[in-house]
């Protein structure tokens, strides 16, 4: 078993165990809040019937003592007394009762008359409300001699219970956090692993990328060094040329490595000063046009804005827009067929590369733009690249405070649009 597989199976195992660790949780919280209610209705049970036996024999009836207590809710006790019933008996016996059996619940009673075709006290159904009014009830109890039965309702009880069990709640909530805790240490483990693959691709990405142009350049001058002399002058100029485009290539490498790591200490700082973009621009794509050519694509440029100012940096404006249409030229398996337009849009400038090449899929276009994200496998496909170039490109204009957005569509191209505000 390799090491990614023991590492699912622990994960798998953990989780299982979890899982059973909270089932018997909730178990148990159940089986302690079931003790506790039975205790309770115990409690009650026993309060009442010894109630009803003091009232009763208070009253002077010693026939029979013992009356049914029924629960007719979860909350509630009718006791079935069938004897008529003084207030201020049953008031002030119920509250000592009750205490002297550990119940200090709020409760509600309820008076009916014996075959429950009335209430007489408690909650009451007058004229359309409810009422507790006690001093009508009182007087209503006083006036009727018919036999009686009365009911306890508890409404906070199951609060009441629960507010009981504060150990488990304290116990269960410690156990929550230390699932989350567990959680987010594997979400951060998994996290962890991702980025050392992406860096370990990276290595290789970059040994490969910088291998290329390091070779292509020994070697053109390799030949210049050997022919000194004997070159004919067009052939001279073709290796000076490899030699230019390899260094150039290689620049821009290293920058984009360079940058990105300084973007991470936050050390990136700009000079900012009166930029033109179309000359800009003009100058970018004449530097690319060679490399387009050579792969028989077209480059065009409609630079069609006519207030092409943006106060801005130079130097990484450059880099942006050589990103742009590094990335065009790369991810145009064909020949490139690559437009850039800028154009004047309310108080800025839009900048649009746009290419027919492979296009991204949709679902992954909100990643682009992470440090080292690389679409198709995530990380390596035959264009070789850092995954770096859109990071930069999108911390460049955001610390311009600019806007980059992308369109695209698989197998049709992409269209990348830069927005700036004019100075
Ligand atoms: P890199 O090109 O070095 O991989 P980038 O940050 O420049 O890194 O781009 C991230 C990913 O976005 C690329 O790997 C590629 O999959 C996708 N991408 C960027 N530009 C284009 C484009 N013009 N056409 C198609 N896919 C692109």
């Amino acid at each position: 078993m390799n090491r990614q597989n023991i590492f699912k199976s622990v994960v798998v195992a953990a989780v299982v165990a979890i899982v059973g660790l909270l089932a018997v949780q909730v178990y148990w919280f159940r089986s302690a809040y079931d003790v506790r209610e039975k205790q309770f209705n115990d409690k009650v049970n026993l309060a009442l019937r010894a109630l009803t036996n003091d009232l009763l024999k208070a009253e002077g009836d010693t026939t029979s003592t013992i009356r049914p207590v029924v629960m007719t809710a979860s909350n509630s006790f009718y006791v079935d007394l069938n004897h008529t019933l003084s207030y201020a008996a049953l008031d002030s016996s119920l509250r000592k009762t009750f205490v002297r059996h550990g119940l200090d619940a709020p409760f509600e009673l309820t008076v009916y008359d014996k075959n429950r075709t009335g209430i007489i006290l408690g909650n009451l159904y007058l004229n359309g409300a409810y009422t507790t009014d006690t001093a009508t009830c009182r007087s209503r109890m006083a006036e009727a001699r018919i036999p009686m039965d009365f009911m306890i309702t508890f409404p906070d009880k199951q609060t009441d219970i629960v507010g009981g069990m504060m150990f488990w709640i304290v116990s269960a909530c410690a156990f929550v956090f230390i699932l989350a805790l567990f959680a987010y240490l594997v979400v951060d483990l998994q996290k962890q692993k991702k980025l050392s693959e992406i860096k370990t691709d990276f290595m290789n990405n970059i040994t490969h990328e910088l291998q290329t142009p390091i070779t292509n350049i020994s070697l053109a001058s390799e030949v210049l060094r050997a022919g000194s002399g004997r070159l004919d002058e067009q052939k001279a100029v073709h290796y000076a040329n490899i030699i230019y485009q390899e260094n150039r290539r290689l620049k821009f490498q290293v920058e984009q490595v360079l940058q990105a790591s300084l973007f991470e200490k936050g050390e990136i700082a700009l000079t900012k000063k009166e930029v033109n973009v179309n000359s800009l621009m003009e100058e970018v794509i004449q530097n690319f046009q060679m490399r387009i050519q050579n792969r028989q694509g077209q480059l065009r440029g409609k630079l069609d804005a006519l207030q092409p100012f943006v106060f801005a940096d130079e130097f990484h404006l450059t880099n942006i827009f050589y990103s742009l249409l590094d990335n065009a030229d790369k991810y145009s398996p064909d020949k490139p067929d690559i437009t850039v337009t800028t154009i004047n849009k309310p108080h800025g400038i839009l900048i649009a590369i746009a290419d027919k090449g492979i296009g991204i899929r949709r679902e992954v276009q909100q990643y682009i733009f992470d440090k080292f994200y690389r679409a198709s496998t995530g990380n390596v496909h035959d264009v070789k690249g850092y995954g770096l170039g859109l990071t930069y490109v999108q911390k460049i204009v955001e610390a311009h405070r600019g806007r980059v957005s992308v369109t695209s569509e698989p197998q049709h191209g992409s269209c990348f649009e830069l927005y700036f505000e004019n100075c």
